[in-house]
């Protein structure tokens, strides 16, 4: 479990901002992480708002929704310029679905970051092919704590970080996940359509 850094802002003014990013394949558990880390700094006063991309409409317009039904108030967006106009006196800012944001949002985070605020990104770090997704990458590459977390394969109950997808589609954005994808371990993932979590 992340365990935030001591002696933050112990009499430091201005104090330093971080960037930690939430990672990992579909049912890992991100949002439930991000909103775990979102409620304590609430519960600790702190000024917190959460921002997601405006196409993530999966579900609650105007909640972070995650598959426990935990929720937490956020602010869809359309693009990241707008973190930055709306992040104002926030201590803590939140972000759900990087990868689907525009390829500004590295340079927004670290922004926020050099401005002394605590900045926490969840999102999938590769795509339903395996490759690297939007600016995961640079993110986690930037950032001081990086998260990795898993699930379980839904085909052979290995760990799992990779998400398949069940459709033919070949678009790299394809919302709705229940239906259309499965966690799958490496080995699982590169079966394809040879084996089945279904069955
Ligand atoms: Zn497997």
């Amino acid at each position: 479990m992340f365990i935030e850094p001591l002696n933050w802002k112990a009499n430091q003014n201005p104090r330093t901002g971080w960037i930690e990013v939430i990672c990992g394949s579909m049912f890992s558990g991100k949002t439930e992480e991000l909103i775990r880390r979102l409620n304590r700094a609430k519960i600790a006063k702190q000024k917190t708002q959460i921002f997601k991309p405006a196409l993530d409409q999966r579900y609650h317009h105007e909640n972070i929704v995650s598959h426990n039904d935990n929720y937490i108030h956020s602010t869809p967006v359309d693009h990241s310029s707008k973190i930055l106009e709306s992040a104002g006196n926030c201590e803590v800012v939140g972000i759900d679905e990087a990868q689907f944001f525009d390829k500004d949002l590295a340079e927004v985070v670290n922004t926020l970051a050099n401005s002394g605020k605590r900045v926490i990104v969840a999102g999938l770090d590769m795509d339903y092919l395996g490759k690297p997704f939007g600016s995961m990458p640079e993110l986690m590459a930037m950032a001081e704590f990086v998260t990795k977390v898993h699930a379980i394969c839904m085909v052979c109950g290995e760990v799992a970080s990779h998400s398949y997808r069940l459709t033919p589609s070949q678009e790299q954005v394809l919302l709705g996940e229940t239906d259309s994808y499965e966690a799958r371990c490496r080995r699982c993932f590169n079966l394809g359509d040879t084996v089945s979590g279904k069955g």
